[in-house]
């Protein structure tokens, strides 16, 4: 999708603005889909909160997981059932990993109140396809055509940038490469005039996502390495933060880590690098890297970049887990001391090797062996946050306090947006968006309490 810088609306373009109900379920991946199709359809997006003010419904799902599917198929439900009521009904439009696990014929035999599907074969067609459902000209259509900024959600302070759609690898239990498809890298052009968009509308902060960041370039000519990448971003005027999530743990080279430390601000030393498990042969059967010495990429990390803040991600129940194996997984937690952990109970996902497995393991031994990780997890996140009490670190201001008055949210630098912690900062002068230098006073599990 080609990408169009903002525009200053004038008076008859904030008039004509397209009233729109949206909602983006899944990733940070599906919800910059949202936030670019919704600024690229030539005319100003105004959104609303009530589905019958709109003349758009639109609908971001995703799939690549039963309970996803289910979430997604409620919210398509839901908005059939309420747009029956409305005298004058909006186009709704429905997209993302259910269309592409799915298929739009199947879904609109089971949905056909739905006016349109937007599949993820073609993300680039969906404007095009979007402007002509709506009966607009199509964005690329128009001429001299306003060019238009992403429609953000994410508030002042971040903005998530999307470097490449699908996926270069093949795990055994993973169901994206057949919903989004192989790997196609944004160019550099397109994602250093994306960010100059987001900065220049008071972003501070960019997360770099992916199904795998760390692959950037690999499909592209002369394959260019993320390391050209982040040094295009790094000198943007604004750009107070860099982070880089969903890095696959044999893209977390030495010479990225190096980069890393070598670099200093805006890139942080954060590094989200789904790991999955820990045993060797639950690896092997994963079809994941390192299944030889699982230990390696932490023990890089640790050696090269020792003040990282490192985020993982591991399955437990994986078919076939036996106790001895889930005992090595506790370990490895206990050892590598992760700021950050998501733990997932597997899900046998139809058309996936895993699921054909056998020694499936029962639900309630999974639930049970997440619960695990995550108790030990929380004594290990209190400890390392305790550490920081009497420090005095600047927090980036996300928002206000939806109860608290005087209160906001925000984030210091080893927190990312949305998945990990936050900190509760206080005190003169802090508005969202800002970064305000802090002293940290408390420490929960999981969150900070700062005073500006
Ligand atoms: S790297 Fe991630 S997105 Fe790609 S196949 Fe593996 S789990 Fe799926």
């Amino acid at each position: 999708m080609s990408y169009h810088a903002p525009m200053k609306t004038t008076a008859s373009h904030r008039a004509a603005a397209l009233p729109v109900w949206s909602l983006s379920l899944g990733c940070p991946k599906n919800r910059v889909d949202s936030e670019r199709l919704l600024g690229s359809l030539g005319l100003p997006v105004k959104s609303v909160a009530h589905m019958g003010r709109a003349r758009l419904v639109f609908i971001n799902t995703c799939g690549f997981i039963a309970p996803a599917v289910q979430e997604s198929v409620r919210a398509v439900l839901d908005a059939v059932q309420h747009l029956s009521r409305c005298r004058r009904k909006p186009l709704l439009a429905v997209a993302g990993c259910l269309v592409g696990r799915y298929g739009a014929e199947e879904l609109a035999r089971e949905l056909p109140e739905v006016d349109l599907w937007l599949p993820t074969a073609d993300l680039s067609s969906w404007p095009t396809m979007l402007a002509q459902a709506l009966g607009l000209p199509s964005a690329t259509d128009l001429p001299n055509a306003p060019v238009w900024g992403r429609l953000l959600s994410t508030g002042p302070s971040y903005a998530w940038l999307k470097v490449g759609e699908g996926c270069r690898h093949n795990c055994a239990f993973c169901t994206i490469p057949s919903i989004r498809g192989r790997l196609r890298s944004e160019p550099v052009a397109a994602l250093t005039a994306e960010a100059r968009t987001l900065l220049a509308q008071g972003v501070r902060e960019l997360a770099l996502v992916a199904q795998d960041v760390s692959s950037w370039g690999h499909d592209l000519v002369d394959k260019p390495s993320l390391l050209s990448l982040l040094d295009s971003l790094m000198g943007l005027e604004g750009l107070t933060w860099l982070r880089l999530l969903y890095l696959y743990p044999s893209g977390v080279t030495p010479d990225l880590l190096r980069f890393i430390r070598d670099a200093g601000a805006p890139l942080l030393p954060y590094l989200d690098i789904p790991l999955q498990h820990a045993h060797p042969e639950v690896l092997g059967r994963m079809g994941r890297p390192f299944a030889d010495d699982p230990r390696k990429v932490v023990d890089r990390v640790r050696d090269i970049l020792p003040q990282a803040a490192l985020r993982t991600s591991l399955i437990v129940g994986y078919p076939g887990e036996s106790e001895a194996q889930f005992e090595t997984l506790c370990r490895f937690v206990e050892e590598s001391r992760f700021h950050h952990l998501g733990v997932f109970a597997y899900q046998a996902e139809e058309g996936t090797r895993a699921a054909a497995l056998p020694d499936q393991i029962p639900d309630d031994v999974k639930e049970e062996r997440r619960n695990t990780l995550m108790e030990l997890q929380a004594d290990i996140s209190e400890s390392l946050l305790a550490c920081e009490v009497g420090q005095h670190l600047p927090v980036l201001v996300d928002s206000v306090h939806g109860e608290w008055p005087g209160l906001h949210v925000g984030r210091v630098w080893f927190q990312a947006p949305e998945v990990d912690g936050i900190t509760y900062v206080s005190g003169p002068g802090i508005a969202p968006g800002a970064l305000v230098e802090c002293d940290i006073v408390e420490n929960t599990d999981y969150d900070l309490t700062a005073l500006a």
